[in-house]
């Protein structure tokens, strides 16, 4: 249906005829002079049809075109210094190949602008836009990047269920559903089963899969639908081996977007910079010296809100850790420090004020996993599956698990989390 994309049409194929296919982005009849302007995921092309020189069908048919048809268009190449590019379409032949309705639900030149719900509700039209379909590309090589780093490093994928039977954080934010004649849940994170593997001697693992948390806030930082980036390795001395995996992925993710998303980062007009390795950390125990330095309401034992955390986030204009958290206030399975109980191994990725990752090295004896779920008020017989694999060798172990969306939305500067995902799940949206 083409021999070129519109956006690899140049001034060497001048005298060349050529086919392009794509959207009608723009129609201009200025009498003896007919613009159409093409539009395909390259980008853009200019057709000009001259009245004394263009047949008669394709004069009547450009006279007929609707915006944002589908149509293919096959003619010479021209130069033309006032042509975007320098080049022009003669067209010879024009055919529709997909009419489009009119009016439009949202415009895809962004002359008319859009709030975020018309967007989404029509979000195959929305994507059509070269900043919106950047985003998507971006977020597309931020999952690549993730998978090449953790094959390139000699981790096995694996691919635990979605459904389950009970809450592997013991969280109220689950999602019931009905499995047959029980009650089940969706999947909150693979925390419990990428630990399990540990004791299956896979010793380096790594999963993306869709996790789904029933969060009742609606913030710009929260979905209901999460694409989940894990990993989980045995044999670590502490918490650091795993950090240093989850800072060279960060590190790749955001080199890859640099070198292979220029096209991208231009479109949405990023300054775009790679961090620099090693990243800053600071523990949580100097986070809320700084914070009490500035004023601002904090307690040891307690999680940052998010006026300390854009305090904390303005001192690095890089990616950084928090470690060494209250046990108290992480996961159960986070295993406390030995000369320092109250404080455990635990670790967040910050990139300003948004937590792109969480870690910890997990507690690997089976006795003081039991204490740790009782200490949080979790029945360990509904973890009995779980606590199973630590009874016949577990070694030491630690991982991570990193929103897909959250790093896409730092990278791309987004002002809501539900700019980078096509068809987000919030409190108020399940459709389309
Ligand atoms: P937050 O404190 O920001 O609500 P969390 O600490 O509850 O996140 P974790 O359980 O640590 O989240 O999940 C690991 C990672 O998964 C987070 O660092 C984030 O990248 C991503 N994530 C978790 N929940 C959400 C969510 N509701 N929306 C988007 N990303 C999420
Ligand atoms: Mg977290």
């Amino acid at each position: 249906m083409r021999t070129h994309y519109a956006g690899t049409v140049d001034k060497s194929l001048q005298g060349k005829d050529v086919t392009c296919a794509g959207w009608v982005h723009e129609i201009r009849d200025l009498g003896k002079l007919k613009f159409l302007i093409l539009r395909d995921l390259s980008g853009k092309i200019q057709v000009t049809a001259k009245k004394e020189t263009t047949t008669e069908d394709v004069l009547s048919l450009l006279d007929s075109l609707s915006r944002e048809s589908v149509v293919s268009v096959s003619g010479e190449v021209t130069l033309n210094d006032r042509a975007p590019g320098g080049v022009e379409l003669i067209p010879k032949k024009l055919t529709v190949i997909a009419p489009s309705k009119s009016p439009l639900p949202l415009d895809p030149t962004e002359k008319v602008p859009a709030d975020l719900d018309t967007r989404l509700n029509s979000r195959f039209m929305d994507v059509r836009k070269p900043k919106v379909s950047a985003v998507f590309k971006i977020r597309a090589k931020v999952q690549e990047a993730f998978r090449e780093y953790f094959l390139k490093n000699d981790f096995t994928e694996i691919n635990p269920p979605s459904i389950i039977a009970a809450a592997s954080e013991g969280g109220t934010d689950l999602f019931a559903i009905t499995y047959f004649e029980r009650e089940a849940y969706l999947c909150q994170s693979p925390q419990l089963y990428k630990q399990m593997m540990m004791a299956a001697g896979l010793d380096k693992v790594f999963i993306t899969m869709p996790i789904f948390r029933a969060e009742l806030h609606n913030t710009t930082k929260h979905l209901n639908e999460v694409f989940m980036l894990d990993a989980e390795m045995a044999f670590i001395e502490d918490e650091t081996d795993v950090m240093k995996h989850l800072e060279g992925v960060t590190h790749l993710m955001y080199d890859k977007v640099y070198k292979e998303c220029k096209d991208e980062i231009g479109v949405l007009g990023l300054d775009f910079k790679v961090p620099k390795i090693p990243f800053k950390s600071i523990t949580y125990d100097e986070a809320v010296e700084t914070l009490k330095k500035k004023d601002l309401p904090v307690k040891w034992g307690e999680d940052f809100g998010s006026e300390a955390l854009k305090a904390l986030g303005e001192q690095f204009k890089d990616p950084y850790f928090i470690t060494r958290w209250p046990t108290e206030i992480r996961a159960f399975y986070s295993r406390p420090l030995d000369d320092d109980p109250k404080r455990c191994g635990s670790f967040d990725l910050m990139v300003g004020d948004i937590e792109l990752s969480s870690g910890a090295q997990r507690i690997h004896d089976p006795k003081q996993l039991v204490e740790a779920l009782k200490r949080k008020k979790l029945n360990p017989a509904n973890f009995e599956f779980y606590l199973k694999s630590f009874e016949y060798g577990m070694p030491p172990h630690g991982g991570f698990g990193m929103g897909a969306e959250r790093i896409t939305e730092a990278m791309c500067e987004l002002k809501n989390i539900r700019e980078c995902v096509l068809f987000p799940r919030d409190r108020n949206r399940l459709t389309p």
